[in-house]
């Protein structure tokens, strides 16, 4: 599995620095794909003036938006996160997380 945060479902925390990250800034955040997918159905009107792809540079509002949150242990660990996510189905990159609430 992929390790999201320091805080993880069996209490270790011996994760390197980048493997950490993931969960804790609103820019390029790359959750898990598998947690992204999941939420795949929230798709939620596409914002505009937010980042571009930065891999192809499709403006904000021709990306995919989804109201994105992380699984149910994220939240019970205290590092969940929720809110509108911005993907480039082109280049299949997690372009911009705009966190709204955080356990
Ligand atoms: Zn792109």
């Amino acid at each position: 599995m992929i390790a999201i945060c320091s805080c993880t479902q069996n209490g270790q925390s011996e994760q390197k620095e980048e493997d950490v990250i993931h969960y804790v800034g609103e820019i390029s955040p790359h959750f898990p794909w598998e947690d992204v997918d999941s939420c795949m159905n929230n798709k939620i009107e596409p914002r505009s003036q937010y980042a571009p792809c930065p891999k192809c540079g499709k403006a904000s509002e021709e990306l995919l938006w989804i109201d994105f949150c992380s699984p149910s242990w994220t939240w019970s660990s205290l590092c969940g996160r929720k809110g509108p996510l911005s993907i480039c189905t082109d280049c299949h990159y997690q372009v911009q997380f705009i966190c709204e609430t955080m356990s």
